[in-house]
């Protein structure tokens, strides 16, 4: 909790400082409450959740004593509320096995690391992994991702720089089976400049792993950086309808003030959020408690 709590520390602030001095009569009245949802949306948790929030609050307490520290409590409470549905762990539950799990995502958002931490996390309870390196578009991508699969212990697929990722997910998949390999995570270009390729490249992916299994892929992950506030909203909304994202993990949010935008996600999309990064080291994904993250934010 200590380091979740540093990892929230500036979005914490934010909020904090956002909802300090709104209660002004010491009673909940309209003012407070446009205040407070004033204050939720500057703290990108975006127009719809803080609405929801200024709603239940006003449903429970309008009209009645109220002190900032109860304030922050009460919306604490409604943010779990709203986070509470999209907590869910990723499970290794495929069978056959492996269970396909392809991640996507922008450049920068954290992709490889993320793969990297999942893979760690997915070891340390005893599952075989391996990885395939899907993102050929991008020099340095298989490199990368070696490099990680190097260090955390597992094996990996790869193929020449501009090879074609649906045959190497082929190739991957064919030995993860022969192997005996619990969770195979795809790593995959994330061009959005260029949606209509994207969107085909993924398209083989998936026509390809359909004839391996009609099951994978198993997931899609998408990957989202928290430092890009709203801005990841719209990644969700893209990736939706290229990629049929299944879950998300948001990174990043150790050195960002807008992890509300988690909030603003779950209210919007209503997806599964399956962990969280707070770090760049591999034990720096962490499960997505809402509880925990509601208290830590508000
Ligand atoms: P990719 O281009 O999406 O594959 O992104 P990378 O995995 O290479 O990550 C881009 C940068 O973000 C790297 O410097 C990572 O160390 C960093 N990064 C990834 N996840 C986190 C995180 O949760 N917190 C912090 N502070 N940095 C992260």
């Amino acid at each position: 909790a200590e380091r979740l709590f540093g990892g929230f520390r500036k979005t914490s602030e934010r909020l904090s400082e956002n909802l300090t001095g709104v209660v002004g009569t010491a009673k909940l009245d309209d003012a407070t409450l446009d205040d407070v949802e004033d204050a939720l949306i500057i703290s990108d948790l975006g127009p719809a959740a803080a609405k929801r929030i200024r709603d239940k609050l006003a449903e429970k307490r309008f009209g009645l004593g109220i002190t900032e520290r109860e304030l922050k409590e009460a919306v604490a409470e409604e943010i779990a509320a709203i986070l509470r549905p999209v907590a869910k762990p990723l499970e290794i539950t495929a069978f056959p096995r492996p269970q396909v799990i392809l991640v996507i995502g922008v450049n920068g958002s954290g992709k490889t690391t993320t793969i990297a931490k999942l893979a760690h996390w997915l070891t340390e309870d005893d599952y075989g992994v391996m990885l395939a390196a899907g993102d050929t578009f991008r020099a340095a991508a298989i490199g990368q991702l070696a490099t990680w699969a190097e260090r955390v212990g597992v094996p990996i697929v790869k193929g020449p720089e501009g090879g074609d990722p649906a045959s190497i997910v082929f190739d991957a998949v064919k030995e993860a089976t022969a192997t005996g390999i619990d969770a195979l995570v795809v790593d995959t270009a994330g061009r959005l400049q260029n949606k209509r390729e994207l969107m085909e490249e993924l398209a083989k992916i998936r026509r390809v792993l359909g004839r391996l299994n009609p099951e994978a892929p198993h997931d899609v992950i998408l990957v989202l950086d928290a430092t890009n506030g709203q801005n990841a909203l719209s990644q969700i909304e893209i990736f939706k309808e290229v990629a049929g994202v299944t879950g998300l993990v948001m990174t990043k949010l150790d050195g960002t003030a807008r992890g509300g935008v988690l909030v603003a996600a779950a209210e919007q999309f209503g997806l599964p959020i399956h962990a969280i990064g707070v770090g760049e080291k591999l034990d720096d994904l962490r499960p997505f408690d809402p509880d925990l993250v509601a208290r830590v934010i508000a």
